[in-house]
C-alpha cells in the first residue's frame, strides 16, 4: 500500500510517511493506492461479523504487505473493543448505524483508536517521541485524547474553540492530564484548524519537534471509518434493496470514508450529505460552484465547518467530476429550529432519541427517500450519543438523558487548559514551553 497526494498522483509515499506526516508537502491530501477490490464473496462472508473482525479482514487486504497478520489482528481488536450496530427505525426501510458505543461516545473513536493503535505500533519500530496536534470542533479532541491517553512515546496537544464545545466535550479534552494537553483558543474551529495547518508548514518548529496530526485530514482516521459502512451493509444485505447512507457532515471525512469503500466495491447506491447551516457542499451540489465560507455556530456544533477539509478528497474520489459527484451524493441542510423539530418528530415517530447531528442525518435520509421515490433501504449514521448534548436534548424532548458512567465521572475532575488568542505565534510559544 502506498499513498499519493491529490495534487500529484505521480509521487507516492509509504504507510509510515502518510501516517506520521498527515499532509503532503504540496498541501494536497493523501489517498491510498492501489485500493483493493472487495468482491461479492467478501460481502457474503461478513454478515454477523463484528467491527473488529471486519476491520481485521479489510486491514489485511490493505496492509497485508506491510504488517503481519498477527499484528493486524491484535491491533484491530485493541482499537475496537466496541461494536457499531444497525438499529431499525422502520424494518426494511430505514435504520440508524450507531457509531457512539466507544469511549468518547462519538464515531470519531473509530478513526482515532485505529490510528492510535497503528501509530504506537509504528513508533515502537522508530523510537522517537511524536507530538500530535489536533484541532477540534468538539468530538475529535475527546476521541483522540481518550485514544492516545497514556500511549507511550506520544504527546497530544488539542486546540478547541473557547465556549463553543459542550461542557462534557470540554471535560474530555481538559481533564485527562498526563500526555494530553488542551489549548483553549479565543476563536472558531476554523481558527484552530488554521493554527494547526500553519504548525505543519513551520520549518523551524518541525526541526525541533516530530509533529503529527490526528485531524480528519490524516488518511488513517478515514480508512477505519470505512469498516462500519461495510459492517452496516452486511446487516441490511438480506433485504436485497439498494442501500443509501446518510452522513451528518462537517469536515466531510466520514462521508469520504464511505466513498472510499464504495470505490473498493461496496455496493452503496447513494449518499446523502446532511448538514446544518454550514451548507457549502449542499450549495455546491445545487450550483456546481464550491465556495468555502466562515463557519456559523449552530446547535449541531461538531458540524460547524465552513471550509470542509475533506471536500477535495470527496471530489477527487469522484474524479473531480461534478456530474459524477452529483449522481452519487445529494445534499440537504437544516437550521436549528428544523433540527429541534426533527429531533421531536423522530422521538414521536420511532421512539428514538437522536443527538442534533444524528437528527440531521435522519431528516436528510427521510427527505431523500421521499424525493427519490425508489424502494431503497436507508441508513443514517448516528454520529454521537444523545447524552453528549444532554442539556439540549433534555430541553428539546422534555425527557431526562443519562450520561454513561465512564463519562459521567469526568465531570467531577478539574479543567486544565492553556488559554490562548487565535494567533499562531502565541500557540507556538506555549507549545514549545509545554513540551520543553
Ligand atoms: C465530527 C462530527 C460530525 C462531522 O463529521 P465529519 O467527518 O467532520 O464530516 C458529525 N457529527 C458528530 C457528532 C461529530 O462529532
Amino acid at each position: 500500500m502506498r499513498f499519493y497526494s491529490t495534487n500529484n498522483p505521480e509521487i507516492t509515499v509509504t504507510v509510515e510517511e502518510a501516517l506520521f506526516h498527515s499532509m503532503p508537502v504540496d498541501k494536497g491530501l493523501y489517498m491510498p493506492t492501489p485500493l483493493p477490490k472487495l468482491g461479492a464473496q467478501f460481502f457474503e462472508s461478513i454478515a454477523g461479523q463484528s467491527l473488529a473482525e471486519i476491520g481485521f479482514e479489510i486491514s489485511k487486504a490493505l496492509f497485508g504487505n506491510e504488517i503481519s497478520k498477527a499484528d493486524l489482528e491484535e491491533l484491530t481488536h485493541r482499537a475496537f473493543p466496541f461494536d457499531t450496530p444497525v438499529v431499525n427505525l422502520e424494518t426494511g426501510k430505514s435504520a440508524v448505524l450507531e457509531l457512539f458505543h466507544g469511549p468518547s461516545l462519538a464515531f470519531k473513536d473509530v478513526g482515532a483508536r485505529y490510528m492510535a493503535a497503528l501509530m504506537s505500533y509504528c513508533s515502537k519500530r522508530s523510537d522517537k517521541e511524536i507530538n500530535i496536534l489536533v484541532a477540534t470542533s468538539g468530538d475529535t479532541g475527546g476521541a483522540v485524547a481518550m485514544g492516545f491517553h497514556n500511549v507511550p512515546g506520544v504527546r497530544v496537544s488539542i486546540l478547541y474553540p473557547s465556549g463553543r464545545v459542550s461542557d462534557l466535550q470540554e471535560k474530555q479534552l481538559t481533564t485527562l492530564g498526563g500526555n494530553i494537553q488542551a489549548f483553549e483558543v479565543d476563536g472558531s474551529f476554523d481558527d484552530c484548524q488554521a493554527i494547526v495547518k500553519q504548525a505543519f508548514i513551520d520549518a523551524e518548529l518541525n526541526a525541533q519537534l516530530s509533529l503529527s496530526s490526528a485531524n480528519s485530514i490524516n488518511i488513517f482516521r478515514l480508512i477505519p471509518q470505512g469498516f462500519y459502512y461495510v459492517r452496516a451493509y452486511g446487516q441490511v444485505r438480506q433485504f436485497g434493496k439498494p442501500v443509501v447512507f446518510s452522513t451528518p457532515s462537517g469536515n466531510f471525512g466520514n462521508i469520504s470514508a464511505g466513498a472510499m469503500v464504495q470505490q473498493m466495491g461496496l455496493p452503496i447506491a447513494h449518499f446523502v450529505a446532511a448538514t446544518n447551516l454550514n451548507h457549502v457542499v449542499p450549495d455546491y451540489l445545487t450550483t456546481g460552484i464550491y465556495t468555502p465560507k466562515a463557519s456559523v455556530a449552530t446547535i449541531s456544533n461538531a458540524m460547524d465547518v465552513g471550509s470542509p477539509s475533506n471536500f477535495v478528497r470527496l471530489a477527487h474520489l469522484y474524479g473531480d467530476d461534478y456530474n459524477r459527484f452529483k449522481t452519487n451524493v445529494s445534499g440537504f441542510f437544516y437550521d436549528d429550529d428544523e433540527t429541534r423539530a426533527g429531533m421531536q418528530k423522530i422521538y414521536d415517530q420511532f421512539n428514538y432519541v437522536a443527538c442534533p447531528h444524528t437528527a440531521i442525518g435522519i431528516m436528510g435520509l427521510q427527505d431523500y427517500l421521499t424525493e427519490s421515490k425508489q424502494d431503497s433501504i436507508g441508513i443514517a449514521l448516528a454520529t454521537a450519543h444523545p447524552s453528549k448534548f444532554k442539556p439540549l436534548v433534555e430541553v428539546v424532548l422534555n425527557i431526562s438523558v443519562d450520561v454513561p458512567k465512564r463519562l459521567a465521572i469526568l465531570s467531577d475532575r478539574p479543567k486544565q487548559s492553556i488559554h490562548i488568542p487565535a494567533d499562531y505565534e502565541a500557540f507556538k510559544e506555549s507549545l514549545l514551553h509545554t513540551v520543553a
